[in-house]
């Protein structure tokens, strides 16, 4: 018989196979996030270790018939990191970026997240490797049908709930829900969130992620005896989360200085008109060329002068040179892992208080959850009913996660850690493990 090369006999075998994280990658930002809160937990830290690992990861092919004729191959991904307090939970990203990677800390920041604002679910997040600016409609919809089935193994209005993410919308949603349901034989409304209304979606839920920003940030400053009216607000990424929540400060009386997409950014020192540069995007599917502002090189958009700044595009975004640079004394993380950790270490050393994701965009799996209920029960609640409910979980959420950042002295993204972890590992170890 032969034997195995010795190196296959060594080697951490507590390791992941799978990935080799970098640093500053988004899953190794997520294990620094979760080393950093292990000596907080007491004697709960003996099931740290279950949060360094997804609990199971799909990997799907999804064959697509382009509009020419060709065939191509996407590559789709389904990770559910855990479900110790309930079904698994997230949305669904498309971009070309997307790897299994990305999508495990994606789907372990909605662990966290879900905990954090106390939710009954796990963590869970999807992707497909794909530009979706480059299909037709009908081959979007082509590679949604696909995916969806492929990942029907796992999703299920009681097993996993996606949502949409990063290019992903209402009509990906209605797709997904009624290939699902064609599987199984019966509408299943609730395999999903983020529907459009008259599919059993809720009201509020589009504008959910950002409003929940603008929340945590209203709340932000007055716990900190500020007022919102002038504040300067600085916002990358203007889709679903930054352009909800850019609106509703400008509503509030603060001035957007600085907008910025993947296209370019534009920037007024006297506050932009956030509805014009709204009406501008939804006609050229960009920020670039909108006459009421100057534009400005990208990387000027870092050292803008602000108050706030709102990450709300991809991870990653801030890192330690921008972090230095930045002249915000408060960010609020609308994306998911913005901040890379070195980053964060000079925020900190700098005072510059940080909102972190895990509570700052709850607000819309907050939603999604009221979606899914109101899914259940088939009875579905005005939109003032959803905003009133929401308002008051994230404000409950965020000043638990206060007072006990500040009893400890610590960071509100490592105090958010703690909640969420003591949630996290206190329904692991009460199940137990099986067997
Ligand atoms: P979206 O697709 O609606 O918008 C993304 C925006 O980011 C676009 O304006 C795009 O141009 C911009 N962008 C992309 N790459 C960029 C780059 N390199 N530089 C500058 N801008 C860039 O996506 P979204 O739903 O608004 O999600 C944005 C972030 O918020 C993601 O991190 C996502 O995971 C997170 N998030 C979304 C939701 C939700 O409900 N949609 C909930 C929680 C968190």
């Amino acid at each position: 018989m032969l034997s195995k090369p010795a190196s296959t006999l060594t080697g951490d075998l507590q390791a992941l196979s799978y990935v080799r994280p970098e640093p500053d990658s988004a899953w190794g930002t997520y294990l620094a996030q979760v080393d950093s809160v292990i000596p907080y937990l007491g004697s709960l830290s003996r099931w740290a270790d279950t949060l360094k690992r997804p609990k199971r990861a799909l990997i799907v092919d999804i064959p697509i018939e382009m509009d020419d004729g060709t065939v191509r191959h996407f590559e789709g991904y389904r990770v559910q990191h855990n479900l110790s307090r309930g079904p698994g939970k997230g949305g669904v990203r498309y971009h070309p970026g997307v790897t299994l990677e990305e999508v495990m800390a994606l789907s372990a920041w909605m662990t966290v997240k879900n905990a954090a604002v106390n939710l009954p679910y796990g963590g869970a997040k999807g992707g497909v490797r794909v530009d979706p600016h480059q299909l037709s409609v009908r081959e979007l919809e082509k590679v949604t049908r696909r995916y969806t089935s492929e990942i029907g193994l796992l999703i299920g209005p009681q097993r996993d709930i996606p949502a949409p993410d990063v290019n992903t919308n209402g009509q990906i949603m209605a797709w997904m829900m009624d290939t699902y349901s064609a599987n199984v034989g019966a509408t299943a409304t609730g395999v999903v969130t983020g529907k459009p209304v008259h599919l059993g979606g809720s009201l509020g839920r589009v504008k959910a992620t950002g409003r929940g920003v603008f929340i945590a940030g209203r709340e932000a400053l007055r716990r900190q005896k500020l007022a919102l009216e002038g504040v300067r607000v600085a916002v990358q990424g203007f889709g679903n989360v930054g352009s909800v929540a850019a609106e509703l400060f400008a509503q509030a009386g603060a001035r957007v200085v600085a907008v910025q997409d993947d296209t370019g950014t534009v920037y007024r020192d006297a506050g932009l008109d956030v509805p014009a540069l709204q009406a501008h995007r939804a006609e050229h599917g960009s920020v670039q060329g909108f006459a009421g502002a100057e534009p400005l090189d990208d990387e000027r958009f870092w050292d803008v002068p602000c108050d706030i700044l709102i990450p709300a595009a991809l991870e990653g975004q801030i890192t330690a040179d921008r972090a230095t640079r930045l002249q915000a004394w408060m960010v609020l993380e609308g994306a998911n892992g913005p901040t890379v950790p070195a980053a964060d270490a000079v925020l900190a050393e700098r005072g510059i208080l940080v909102v972190p994701d895990v509570i700052c965009n709850a607000g819309g799996v907050t939603v999604s959850y009221f979606e899914w209920v109101q899914d259940f029960s088939s009875y579905f609640w005005t939109e003032a009913e959803i905003n009133d409910r929401l308002d008051k979980i994230m404000v409950d959420a965020l000043g638990a996660i206060w007072d006990k950042a500040d009893a400890l002295q610590i960071s509100l993204r490592t105090a958010a850690f703690a909640v969420a972890c003591e949630r996290i590992l206190l329904a692991r170890q009460d199940r137990g493990l099986y067997p």
